[in-house]
């Protein structure tokens, strides 16, 4: 019966409202009432149903595995061993008492997307035997001023209850996207996400070491510098901890991670799969691995050969191939504009290319594949002129067999124009050691179209003479659609020894 009760109160005011109107009673104050009372509960109703479904979100996510191990997790060596360290902490709680240290509040993580944060985060609840509570900077944040703060308040009440009630003494509480409400507060203007972080300060301030459950609070972000130095001050998330993109040693520990429940061939080689991947983060190589296996599967066979790692490594790298048929005329324009990246790329850093290929994927028509370069953290002022020519080189053949570009070469300039910008700021141009905010739009406009005119006369003289390895080349491009790295260096080989 107490079902029907809403229903029935809903049909019997308009039939009360009618009768007072009839018996002469003003009926004008009671509808303003009623209208106010029913904003208020619907209000009311929002809010609760908000936070109840921001309580069931978290229910689902506490649920997640908390039961991996650092073991898991492939290369972050560095990374694995400072969070360690700093857990230790935790673990250690009594000696930290005795001499007085206060305790570890906060960690920060930092690094690029699919690095393995969330990962570490769990590892580190696994590790200090602790429940593991996560949540989303971005679900604190919600046009009703007051409900990130509170949930905030719900997140460390929810983990102190579910470690009482599961026998733990510590509790972790996973921050993911910490920059959503921890972002720089600017002076004045009040926002919601202010009081969210406030909250969140105000939380961090109230855990002590003789308290139990021992909350840490684990935050991940990609973008450190976004952050208030509120948080990142002593007492508050003052361990930092960087979760790079893993180098090739990592890489091939990853692969061989996300490998062990794939029917791998016994010949396939993960450190020419890791070579091939540089650059790739974490979340990258476990699609590359599961891109491999589907890539067998479609083919029928039993086993992932490495020919399928290769084709997942360009799938991730630059999407799925397209069936776009593009006209013969088109294929050739595109062949010669890869080919001039192509030849620049060898002509500058001699055995970077790996494959020329004309097959259509994601966005590009065609794309040239390097092999990894060693990791640099300098860059010269010729090696950053180098780079733009190797992107101008698609512009340059295309002039140098058609007379004039096309729609293709849009990404090559951005990528050039970025590099100058570089340049500019760290004082390799003519303008000289500039400030970037004081320099003019004419002047900065002068100085690019000066650099990539020159660099562009460069790249073209280079590449007319090569015009035999541009014919050759185009030719088994055409015909085949790929052009090995090694099928490439013959055509170099060959021309060297033609009479000059
Ligand atoms: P985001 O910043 O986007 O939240 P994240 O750094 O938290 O990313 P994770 O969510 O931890 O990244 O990783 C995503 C997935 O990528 C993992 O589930 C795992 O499959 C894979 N992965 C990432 N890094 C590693 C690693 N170091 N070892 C093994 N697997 C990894």
């Amino acid at each position: 019966m107490p079902k029907w009760t809403k229903e029935v109160a809903i049909g019997f005011f308009p039939v009360l409202i009618i009768f007072l109107a009839f018996t002469g009673v003003n009926i004008v104050p009671i509808l303003i009432a009623a209208v106010l009372v029913g904003a208020l509960l619907f209000m009311m109703q929002m809010r609760g149903g908000i936070t109840v479904g921001a309580a069931q979100e978290r229910k689902r996510k506490k649920k997640g595995p908390s039961k991996l191990t650092f073991e898991e997790i492939g290369g972050q060596d560095s990374a694995k061993q400072e969070l360690r360290e700093a857990l230790d902490f935790l673990i250690k709680h009594e000696e930290i008492r005795k001499f007085g240290i206060r305790p570890l509040k906060g960690i920060l993580l930092t690094g690029p997307p699919g690095t393995g944060k969330t990962l570490m985060a769990k590892a580190a609840a696994h590790y200090t035997d602790s429940i593991f509570v996560a949540a989303s900077g971005s679900e604190f944040v919600e046009m009703y001023v007051g409900v990130g703060a509170s949930r905030i308040r719900d997140l460390f009440k929810d983990a102190r209850t579910r470690a009482t009630k599961e026998n733990k003494e510590n509790a972790i509480i996973f921050i993911d996207e910490i920059d959503v409400i921890g972002g720089k507060r600017e002076g004045g203007q009040q926002r919601e996400y202010d009081q969210t972080l406030n909250q969140l300060l105000t939380e961090m301030d109230g855990i002590y070491s003789s308290d139990t459950p021992r909350i840490l609070v684990i935050a991940a972000t990609n973008r450190k510098e976004m952050l208030d130095s509120a948080l990142t001050r002593p007492g508050r998330f003052d361990r930092h901890i960087q979760v790079d993109l893993p180098d090739k040693k990592g890489r091939k520990h990853i692969l061989e991670l996300h490998g062990v429940n794939k029917p791998l061939m016994k010949e396939v080689n993960l450190e020419k799969t890791a070579e091939e991947s540089y650059g790739f983060s974490g979340a990258q190589l476990e699609s590359v691995m599961n891109e491999a296996a589907i890539y067998a599967m479609r083919d029928g066979l039993l086993n992932i050969e490495q020919r399928h790692l290769s084709l997942a490594i360009d799938k991730v790298m630059m999407g799925e191939k397209t069936d776009r048929e593009s006209s013969v005329e088109e294929k050739k324009r595109v062949a010669i504009h890869e080919l001039g990246h192509a030849i620049m790329a060898e002509l500058v850093r001699p055995g970077s290319v790996s494959q020329v290929a004309l097959s259509p994927r994601g966005q590009a028509l065609g794309y040239v594949r390097h092999n990894p370069q060693q990791e640099q953290f300098l860059y010269t002022k010729r090696f950053l002129e180098e780079q733009i020519m190797i992107a101008l080189g698609g512009a340059a053949a295309e002039e140098m067999y058609y007379g004039g570009r096309s729609t293709g070469s849009r990404n090559d300039f951005d990528q050039a124009t970025n590099v100058v910008q570089t340049m500019m700021a760290s004082g390799l141009t003519s303008l000289g050691i500039v400030n970037m905010d004081m320099v003019t739009t004419e002047e900065l406009m002068r100085e690019n179209k000066l650099i990539l005119q020159e660099l562009m006369e460069q790249t073209k003289q280079l590449l007319e003479e090569q015009r035999t390895i541009f014919d050759n080349s185009l030719d088994i491009l055409i015909r085949e659609e790929v052009l090995s790295g090694e099928q490439f260096r013959c055509q170099f080989r060959d021309s060297a020894l033609l009479p000059a």
